[in-house]
């Protein structure tokens, strides 16, 4: 069953998740990591999912992206279409929370890695990849290799490899979390230019709420595991967005709500944790 408010003016939702489930093992030794998750995101919108570190973030998303089957209970609708176990494999891009940049390959090759897999020419594919390192800040470091780059440079090689695989839904999953604050700041503010010049949808892991307000057209907060959505937040803070907002009242009026949330839920983590 479809649920009608996914169904918005412009049709059906981008993503949609209907009551999404995921154990592990059987029996007294079963972990269940995602329960009944149900979720809407529309064409476009910038998405950002946070909640207790263990609480099933990166199962759900590597369950969207069709490396993980989701378990029967449920379905992941894309565009109006129930997908059957891994179909949205190769139609949505994907960087995962620990992304693989191969050592061995320069910058270049290492960024049009998706495109080559998918069959294009390595010719063209260079081509395309070089026409993006100027926007990624990346122009001049073609032919270095990844250990010889900063942490920042890292990440924008991997979200550039993201970007060519030229998808119009994303899943990113805490794409900055390895990076200090100054320059993951920076990274927050490039990607929305980016996002808004593309035009794509994003899906959004972090942990940090701040990041979370920042960035999202909606924040979605996860419970403890098993995790569920607690609630969602639209955030209606005026873009294009800049580093100011989050001095705003109406920033830190989201966060403290959230926080408040956010705590609750990482204290029944703790809870369990102790309890074990
Ligand atoms: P998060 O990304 O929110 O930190 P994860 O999705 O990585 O959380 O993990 C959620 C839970 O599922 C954790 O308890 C984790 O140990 C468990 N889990 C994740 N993948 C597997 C797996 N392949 N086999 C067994 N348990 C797993
Ligand atoms: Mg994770």
């Amino acid at each position: 069953m479809l649920d009608k408010r996914a169904e918005g003016a412009s049709g059906p939702a981008h993503l949609q998740l209907v009551n999404v489930w995921k154990r592990f093992g059987e029996g007294e030794r079963q972990t269940v990591a995602v329960r009944n998750v149900d979720l809407a995101i529309q064409p476009g919108e910038f998405v950002t999912l946070i909640g207790p570190s263990g609480c099933g973030k990166s199962t759900l998303f590597n369950m969207i992206a069709g490396l993980l089957p989701p378990d029967p209970d449920g379905s992941v609708v894309f565009k109006g279409q129930p997908q059957q176990d891994g179909a949205l494999l190769g139609k949505i891009a994907f960087m995962p929370q620990r992304d693989l940049l191969f050592p061995w390959r320069t910058v270049l090759d290492n960024a049009t890695l998706a495109l080559e897999v998918e069959g294009m020419s390595k010719k063209a594919a260079r081509q395309k990849a070089e026409a993006l390192f100027p926007e990624f800040g990346l122009k001049g470091f073609e032919k270095h290799y990844p250990q010889q780059l900063s942490g920042g440079m890292r990440q924008r090689v991997a979200l550039m490899r993201t970007f060519l695989f030229e998808r119009d839904l994303i899943l990113l999953d805490e794409p900055f979390g390895a990076l200090d604050a100054l320059t993951r700041s920076m990274m927050q503010r490039w990607l929305l230019d980016i996002w808004a010049k593309h035009k794509r949808t994003v899906l959004f892991i972090t942990h940090d709420i701040d990041e979370a307000i920042f960035l999202g057209d909606k924040v979605v907060v996860m419970t403890a595991r098993p995790g569920t959505i607690k609630c969602e937040e639209t955030i209606t803070l005026p873009r294009p967005r800049d580093a100011s907002v989050v001095t705003t009242q109406e920033f830190m009026a989201i966060k403290r709500k959230l926080l408040a949330i956010v705590e609750e839920e990482s204290m029944k983590t703790f809870a369990a944790a102790g309890a074990a």
